[in-house]
């Protein structure tokens, strides 16, 4: 099947926003094994979306439309590609229903315009909402298909999970089964190097690495007649990739972060963890805190921003500072144990470094992590602007945790 995208918008055009859906949609569609030729981005004006339409339709077996099925008047996907399929709009009895109890529940005062939202090509299928008031539809007509989803990222996301991916999937016969394998403290090309192999002779499954800011993901893609028969053609994959990489990967479940991950570590071996925080000011332990249940790991945590700070309530040895700097092997080793001396807790993590952007020395950092009468303590010269390389600091000190945690 040949699919293609018409993201509709004038704030696209203008640059207001970026087009995350284009590339959300052409990410989704490659894992699925559809073949996407073309994307336009239209903007809110009918006579050019109408355009665009008949030459989407003239070329493609699918057309995914994103945008423009709000309730404003220059909300027009709706209207242009039902008369471009020769359509009539009829109202849809549930998004009626759905649109009511949504602007009742947030007390919002209902217009005529809103009703608009209730109205879908006669005889095609509403893709209802559960993010917003827009429902999508799905029109399948003269051997084409059209999908029309709302702009907003946090609803086309998982409108796209719950109706399309099943609906690619039908018809194909197919079933898609992917894992996500995510590493840390490799980089892209580096990871992809190693496994070579497998990225350019796979076919099924496929391997494909994503480079994120701070870490690099492998997806893992089967295509089989079920989920089953998926995961067998995954499995060996997976344990080659484990065999190569093994060393960097920290999760192979997509919902997984590294604190959420380190969170659990912790959990199962009842450990607490606290943070002596220099130039991450607070954000290891902020991680931490995003997930749900690290009260059980974390009961405190400190930010030393300052010599004293790192003096007075980490016990670091004045002449370390003096004849070592704060930014040291032995400074980020003293903070690492010395946060353990002052909250009592198991698991001690330390980060000191040069943010940047000035100085000779950006970019330079150590972070440390004790645990048990050892302290691991690591340096790393980062060639980012500060504020990556204080994320990056988070991502690495958190994945040395796990690392330790994994081997005790
Ligand atoms: P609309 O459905 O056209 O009313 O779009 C509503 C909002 O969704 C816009 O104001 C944007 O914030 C967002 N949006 C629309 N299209 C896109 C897109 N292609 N990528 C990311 N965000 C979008
Ligand atoms: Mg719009």
């Amino acid at each position: 099947m040949t699919c293609e995208f018409i993201c509709v918008g004038t704030e696209l055009l203008l640059g207001n926003i970026l087009n995350t859906n284009a590339k959300y949609l052409s990410e989704k569609c490659a894992e699925l094994g559809i073949s996407v030729f073309y994307q336009t981005v239209v903007g809110d004006n009918p006579e050019r979306l109408e355009e665009t339409v008949h030459l989407a339709l003239s070329r493609s077996d699918c057309i995914i439309f994103s945008g423009g099925l709000g309730p404003t008047t220059d909300d027009l996907t709706k209207e242009t590609v039902a008369k471009a399929f020769g359509l009539k709009l009829v109202e849809d009895a549930r998004a009626k229903e759905e649109l009511l109890a949504r602007m009742n529940h947030y007390g919002r005062k209902i217009t005529k315009n809103n009703f608009k939202q209730a109205l879908i090509p006669e005889g095609q299928k509403a893709l209802y909402n559960h993010h917003g008031t827009a429902p999508g539809i799905l029109i399948e007509k003269d051997g084409k298909t059209a999908i029309l989803l709302p702009g907003p990222p946090g609803e086309l996301v998982p409108m796209f999970e719950e109706y399309c991916i099943p609906y690619f999937e039908s018809r194909s016969n197919q079933k898609i089964v992917s894992v996500m394998v995510k590493l840390i403290g490799i980089g892209e090309s580096e990871a992809a190097a190693r496994i070579e192999d497998l990225i350019l002779n796979s076919t099924n499954p496929t391997v494909a690495p994503y480079a994120k800011t701070t870490q690099v993901h492998l997806r893992v893609t089967a295509m089989a007649e079920n989920e089953e028969a998926g995961r067998a053609l995954i499995k060996p994959v997976l344990e080659q990739i484990q065999a190569k990489l093994g060393e960097y990967i920290y999760s192979m479940d997509e919902n997984d972060d590294i604190e959420d991950v380190v969170v659990r570590d912790l959990e199962e071996k009842h450990l607490y963890i606290s943070c002596a925080e220099s130039f991450t000011g607070g954000m290891v332990a902020s991680r931490l805190i995003n997930v749900p249940g690290a009260s059980n790991v974390l009961k405190e945590s400190l930010v030393t921003y300052c010599d004293e700070a790192k003096m007075n309530r980490l016990f670091v040895d004045p002449e370390t500072i003096k004849k070592h700097s704060a930014v040291s092997f032995e400074c980020a080793k003293e903070m690492a144990e010395g946060v353990i001396r002052a909250t009592g807790c198991d698991v001690g993590v330390a980060t000191t470094g040069y943010a940047g952007p000035d100085g000779e020395e950006a970019g330079h950092i150590f972070f440390a992590v004790s645990f048990k009468d050892k302290t691991v303590v690591k340096e790393m010269n980062l060639a980012f602007d500060r504020n990556l390389v204080r994320e990056a600091a988070v991502i690495r000190v958190l994945a040395l945790v796990h690392q330790i945690l994994k081997e005790t």
